[in-house]
């Protein structure tokens, strides 16, 4: 099968919309059987694993964010009141978000999965989650060690010690130097302090779930992959799932299909159940969509995890290593404060605007702060409208200032004297102003469909992804996260939306 080229069927026993990190998995799982007829229907560009565009392959997150064709072109996002509108990055295409992010492979924690838990996720608790982390990979490290996976599908790998940039290896020498703990696995319980970045990679290859998931089940007869189609929305009879209508290049199609598994992303989920009906009543009648289903939560609680960056110029013998080595090879982790678990992360960058530029990136990762999704019109062509309101939580910005104050120390250690050109970056006097008008994101938006108990205001799915008001309807992608994650998000992602996969395709055997 020519990957993108596929004739859309008239009907499916299931649709899965978006072929990314969680679609992938989910259309892989729910077609293992050969039960059911899956039909994963991906809006960008459908390709095999063999044919992944090179910009993308490698370790260079630089080229990755360059290959504009694999993201929602001008997607646009205001981050706080004080910054104009800018491009929002999303991946569009086979693998999603994970064929162009940056790699860094960082299991959730026991404290987002007690987050998970007070926030009423039966079932969700940390010793019920851990196994299906050591599941899911093949640490290529630490694969025989207790607690870890070294058969599953996504490999992790870590740098060789040769092979670290200059900024990271100073910010090793530093971040050790002042009394940070050192562990060799980040992904170990408990692990804190400076570690060596844990990548999905194998041999210096990125693995997407596009590679990991996909590929090992496209040969599957009972599963169809269409790219280049967008699914506009949801349609229901009497409050039950019916198909789905696509839209593209002018035209637009039905799917029949009684059960549908929204895995769009946390951006455009939210942005489907609305055109869909699903959502704010009060929103979708000023847009004059037809209410389904009145969910207060759909397209709330937005969360992301607030970045700022620490430049650093440079020496010529610095920035040569650079060239040469792999960027980000330490990630250190550690808490604003006392009661808080490593709810700051600071990674070094060797490389960030071109030769000779380095820094660190300091970012929240536990953030109170929370934005929306919301429509611009019904239409799917239009994008949806992103409002993140970083830091409007006084909190977000004094621990977020708090990084930097404490990156810029780590940066005044002698260990970058050989590798800074002109002395250590200071933070700027006015810091909240500064923080307000240039904080950046790490583009992990989660929390639009937010898992949660019936009848909280907030909630938008059940414990099994189940779209509440209606039947037939998942969503399975990082949108259900109830609260941001402490980490990277994506194995916590894949491990998410394999067990929805699970629950959804023993609720399909029951029904069928
Ligand atoms: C630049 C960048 C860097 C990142 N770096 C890291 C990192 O280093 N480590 C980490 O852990 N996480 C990282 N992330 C985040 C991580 O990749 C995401 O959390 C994860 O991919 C989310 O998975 P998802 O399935 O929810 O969404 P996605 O992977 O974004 O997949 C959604 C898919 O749905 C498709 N889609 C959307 N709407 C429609 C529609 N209407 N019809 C059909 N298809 C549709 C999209 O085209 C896309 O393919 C990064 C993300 C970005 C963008």
């Amino acid at each position: 099968m020519p990957a993108g080229d596929c004739a859309v069927p008239r009907s499916a026993d299931v649709v899965v919309v978006g072929a990314g990190a969680a679609g992938a998995v989910v259309a892989a799982r729910l077609s293992a059987s050969g039960a059911d007829e899956v039909l994963l229907v991906e809006a960008g560009e459908d390709y095999r694993s063999a044919d992944t565009p090179r910009a993308v392959r490698g370790a260079d997150i630089g080229r990755a964010l360059a290959a504009r064709a694999l993201r929602w072109p001008e997607l646009p996002a205001r981050l706080t009141p004080e910054q104009p509108p800018r491009p929002y990055v999303c991946g569009r295409g086979a693998g999603g978000s994970s064929a162009i992010n940056g790699q860094l492979a960082v299991r959730g924690t026991r404290a987002d999965f007690d987050a998970w838990v007070r926030a009423g996720c039966s079932g969700w608790s940390w010793p019920e989650v851990r196994p299906l982390f050591a599941a899911l990979e093949q640490d290529l490290d630490f694969g025989d060690e207790p607690g870890h996976g070294a058969r599953g599908p996504v490999p992790v790998s870590r740098r060789p010690m040769g092979g670290r940039g200059p900024v990271s290896a100073a910010l090793h020498e530093a971040a050790t130097g002042l009394g940070h703990a050192e562990h060799p696995d980040l992904n170990a319980e408990g692990a804190t302090g400076i570690s060596p970045t844990a990548w999905h990679r194998k041999d210096g290859v990125r693995a997407s779930s596009n590679d990991s998931f996909l590929e090992p089940a496209r040969d599957r007869p009972r599963l169809r992959v269409a790219g280049r189609h967008t699914v506009s929305r949801v349609l229901f009879s009497s409050g039950r799932v019916s198909g789905v209508e696509l839209a593209g290049d002018g035209h637009r199609e039905v799917v029949a299909a009684p059960a549908v598994v929204l895995c769009a992303g946390a951006v455009h989920s939210p942005a489907i159940l609305m055109r869909s009906g699903v959502g704010p009543d009060d929103h979708l009648a000023a847009l004059g969509i037809e209410v389904v289903a009145a969910l207060p939560g759909v397209g709330a609680g937005l969360g992301e995890h607030p970045a700022a960056l620490l430049d650093l110029r440079l020496t010529a013998a610095a920035s040569a290593l650079a060239a040469r080595a792999d960027s980000g090879c330490y990630l250190l982790r550690l808490p604003s404060g006392p009661g808080h678990t490593d709810d700051l992360q600071i990674l070094p960058m060797d490389r960030t605007a071109g030769p000779g530029a380095g820094g660190l990136l300091v970012s929240l990762m536990r953030p109170e702060s929370t934005g929306g999704v919301r429509l611009r019109s019904p239409d799917p062509a239009d994008h949806p409208l992103l409002d993140l309101r970083l830091l409007a939580d006084r909190r977000d910005l004094e621990r977020l200032g708090r990084a930097v104050q404490h990156a810029a120390e780590l940066l005044a250690h002698p260990a970058f004297r050989e590798v800074a050109d002109g002395g250590p970056a200071r933070p700027p006097a006015d810091l909240d102003g500064w923080l307000r008008e240039r904080c950046r994101v790490l583009y992990h938006p989660s929390g639009t469909c937010r898992m949660g108990p019936e009848g909280e205001p907030g909630s938008v799915v059940d414990e099994e992804g189940r779209v509440l008001g209606v039947e037939g309807l998942w969503v399975a992608d990082a949108a259900v996260m109830p609260v941001p994650c402490g980490v990277p998000p994506y194995l916590t992602t894949v491990m998410v939306a394999e067990r929805l996969a699970a629950a959804i395709g023993s609720r399909l055997r029951r029904t069928r």
